[in-house]
Formats: structure tokens, sequence, C-alpha cells
């Protein structure tokens, strides 16, 4: 809200202000800090925010959230499964370039995270993860003060309760905030944030085993189709959702997706209930928060399934909006990388950038007031195809033939414009153009010219990536986690 202010106080703020510029500079003038929130669901799918049931959206509070946020239509993970991403959000590089590449991966103490910078600049920094997979001895708390992992702990737990929920998370984040949000952050966080905060919530629920509420469940299966028989099979495993084969065969794999479903509702309203308890604390009144997965779900498509093994469309997009009090609500058809998060937040949160960033700073694309000449230059270079205004899209799975979630079917995909192009682990070049075939069905001939443009420039960015692996980068596994991990479906390969 806009403060009433005097002539005489002007004068006097102008005065001050003068006297800043004069004595320190202008990086003296800083705005006040954000308090930020990462909200990652891991495997949610890019489409998911945008489907309905009953006429209603699936996920109410997000789809709303999403609608006053800057939303990134078209967001990619560097990598389609947990680990490597992750590993690319926070430092803003490639799985090539940080190494994390499997179970044994370590994040190099060489690399520069996200929370490491903004720890340097003054914020306080929590995570609160349910996901084994990134975990301090993977060597993903660099940065953090705090950093909690809440898994089952035994291989029997993680039979019988499958994973942890938002709700657990939410009460240990209640914890630590009132410990760590200090009571100056009231109504005015606007003029004055001694402490920021950066909170990273790592949920589960849309990653197998789906254990959603029975009632969000039922309320799926109204709505769809074989509501009876697929009622028949649950009441035939008493509706055990542990005990629901994951074959994807008969019945079960249409389940699935509604059982998936029902986990998309069921975190939606738990976010929801953060959200109105983050308000309560006033620790939104100056803040950003990002919504987004580090990868999406096959559900069929291309004949492929979960995710972790291809590079397809339904497998490395994800959703990706900000959320903000000083950022006005828009959409960005461009494609972006999750590796332009962090530097993105540093920026907004007048931070240092990450040393050796590949990743850049999205603010381009919506600060149209402080880009607009960089904004129409691009327009005259590209034309109106504004798919065309970033860097080109990279994700990679690696090369190597035994993947820690079986064998690899894909080892990197390109994505430039309209054209993608996916370098497979046994068939070649597959080649796409996203805007007439944006469910990749109809593989375009290789020998184009234009394909093979696409496949150089590929390979030379593939090749600047290169990194020589060094002493810190794997780990040895506790064989109890490597039970746990297991459970999640995270294959048996070494
Ligand atoms: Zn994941």
């Amino acid at each position: 809200m806009p403060i009433a202010m005097s002539p005489a106080r002007s004068v006097i703020l102008i005065l001050s202000l003068g006297a800043i510029l004069s004595l320190n500079g202008c990086h003296s003038i800083r705005r006040v800090q954000p308090n930020i929130f990462v909200f990652l669901i891991d495997a949610l799918r890019a489409d998911r925010l945008d489907q309905e049931i009953g006429g209603k959206p699936l996920a109410p509070f997000l789809h709303s959230l999403r609608a006053q946020s800057i939303n990134f239509e078209r967001a990619y993970a560097a990598a389609p499964w947990t680990m490597p991403s992750l590993a690319s959000l926070w430092t803003a590089r490639y799985p090539s370039q940080h190494q994390v590449q499997s179970f044994h991966a370590v994040l190099p103490a060489s690399e520069v995270t996200l929370a490491e910078q903004l720890k340097q600049a003054g914020y306080r920094t929590g995570a609160f993860d349910s996901n084994i997979l990134v975990n301090p001895a993977a060597g993903f708390a660099q940065g953090f003060d705090f950093y909690g992992v809440w898994a089952p702990a035994t291989a029997e737990e993680t039979k019988r309760i499958g994973k942890t929920r938002a709700p657990l998370l939410h009460q240990k984040l209640g914890a630590w905030l009132d410990k760590n949000a200090t009571v100056t952050q009231t109504a005015a966080a606007s003029e004055s944030n001694p402490t920021p905060l950066f909170v990273y919530m790592h949920y589960l629920e849309t990653h197998v085993p789906f254990t959603p509420p029975r009632e969000r469940v039922e309320r799926i299966l109204d709505a769809r189709p074989n509501a009876a028989e697929k009622r028949a099979a649950l009441d035939g495993i008493g509706w055990n959702l542990l005990a629901v084969p994951r074959d994807q065969t008969g019945i079960w794999q249409s389940l699935l997706e509604d059982l998936y479903d029902a986990e998309v509702a069921t975190i939606d309203a738990d976010l929801e209930g953060l959200f109105k308890e983050l308000q309560r604390r006033h620790l939104l009144d100056n803040a950003i928060v990002v919504v987004t997965s580090d990868h999406g779900e096959g559900w069929g498509e291309n004949a492929f399934y979960g995710h972790g093994r291809a590079l397809y469309e339904p497998v490395i997009r994800v959703p990706l909006f900000f959320w903000g009090t000083d950022l006005a609500p828009q959409s960005v058809q461009t494609r972006v990388s999750l590796v332009d998060v962090a530097p993105t937040l540093l920026e907004l949160a007048n931070a240092s950038a990450l040393p050796e960033a590949r990743g850049r700073s999205l603010t381009a694309l919506f600060r149209a007031d402080r880009y607009a000449g960089w904004r129409a230059q691009v327009k005259r270079w590209f034309g109106a195809n504004p798919t065309q205004m970033w860097s080109p899209i990279y994700a990679e799975l690696g090369r190597d033939p035994k993947g820690p979630l079986g064998p690899n079917l894909h080892t990197c995909a390109w994505i430039d414009g309209d054209s993608k192009i996916i370098e497979t682990s046994a068939h070649g070049i597959l080649a796409f153009d996203l805007s007439i075939d944006p469910e990749e069905k109809q593989p375009l001939p290789v020998t184009a010219e234009s394909v093979q443009r696409q496949i150089q420039a590929m390979q030379r960015f593939s090749d600047s990536l290169s990194t020589p692996i060094g002493p810190d980068t794997t780990r040895t596994i506790d064989p109890k986690v490597r039970e746990q991990m297991r459970a999640l479906d995270y294959g048996d390969s070494d």
C-alpha cells in the first residue's frame, strides 16, 4: 500500500537518498529483500494445473495462484529425474557440469548453490524435504542453515506408510518458523525485513506410491469413466493404495492416473492451507513464491510411463510460476529452463549472481519496463515468435547405458524455437517440429538440412559442458536408504 508522505518528509527522504548516493554509490540502496519460498511438487506434470474435474479446476488453489503470477507456460527441467534436476535448479548448471547423474553422485562442494548465495546475502535458509534422494549426504544441504529430510526410517515403514506427506512437512516448517521468523516481520515487512527467509519445500504427493485420502479418490472416480469397475478393483485390495500394482496393465493403468490426480488435488489443498498460515504470520507481505516441479510424468505418451528414462515433453515439461507481492501477473510463452530459476531469484533478491551459471535471469522476459529495448530488438531479429526469444532448451540423461531408473531410452534433448531433437540410446536421432506435432508422434527425416543444423548445434552445446569428474562426486549409499529408494520405484541398478 502506498504511504502518504508530507512534502517535508519527501524533502528529507530526497536529501537522505542524495547523501547515501554521494557517500556510497547506488549499490547501498537496496530494495527490502523479499522472503523466498520454493514449493517443489515432485513429478507434477505441466498440464495438471489445467485439468478439470466436474467443470472445476482439479487444483483450484494453484490454478488461481498461477493466474496471479508470472507464469512460464513452457518450462523445462534440465533432467527427467530428481537428483540431476534439483542440482541443476540450485546451481543453474547442467548435469554434465555438476555431475549429479547417478544415485551415488554427490553435488560437489565446489558447486555454488542458490541457498549459498542467499545465505551470503543475509537470508536465513531452511529446507523441508520428503524425497530421500536429495539429502545432505548427497551434497544438497549446501547453503541451508537447516535441512530436514523426513522419510520412512525402515523398509517396513516404507511399505506401511509409503512416503511423508505435506501435513508433517508443514508441522516441521511451523516449528522452524516459530524460532527463525523474527517478530519484526509484521505487516510492515515491505519496509524492513531484517532476516529474510529462503524456504524450500519438497513434496512427494505426486510421486509413487500414490496414497491420497479416500474421499479425494472417490471424487476423481465420480467424474471419470469406468468408476464402478475401478471401485471394485480398489475394494478387492481393501483400499490399501500401497498395494495397487504399478505394472500399468488392465484397469490399474487408468486407475493409477486417477490416483495421481487425487494426489494433485490433495497437495493443492495442503498448499492452500500453508499459504494462509504464511499470510497469518505476515511472511507473504513481501515475498516471492515459486511453484514448480523437478520433472513431469509419462502417462503412456509414446508408450512411456513414469519418469527418468526418456525426454519426451510430458516427462521434462514442468509447471513454473513466480507469485510475488512485487510481480505483475503475466503469461510468458517463451521456452525457459529450470536452470534459469536461481539467477532470477538472486536478481530479485539483490543477491550476488552464481559465478558459473549457465542459466540466465528471466527478468528480461517479464520486466518489460526495464528491458523494453532488448525485447524490441529481439522481436526485430526473430519476428513475432516468442519461442525464439531465449536460449535453446537442453535436457540430459547421460550416456550411461545402465541408467539409475533402468535402461535410458534417451540421452539428451535440444529445443531451439519449435524444433526439438532427441538423441536416443539405440535408434539415433529423433527430430520433431513441436509447432505442428506437440505430441512428438511424427519424427522428421533426420537427413533434412535444418535437422542436421540442430544436431550440430546440440553437439557443440553438449561439448561445451564437459567437466572432468572430481574426487568428491560419488559416495556409498546406506543400504537402509537404498531400501527406501526401491520403495519409491528408484530401480535396482547400482
Ligand atoms: Zn523427482
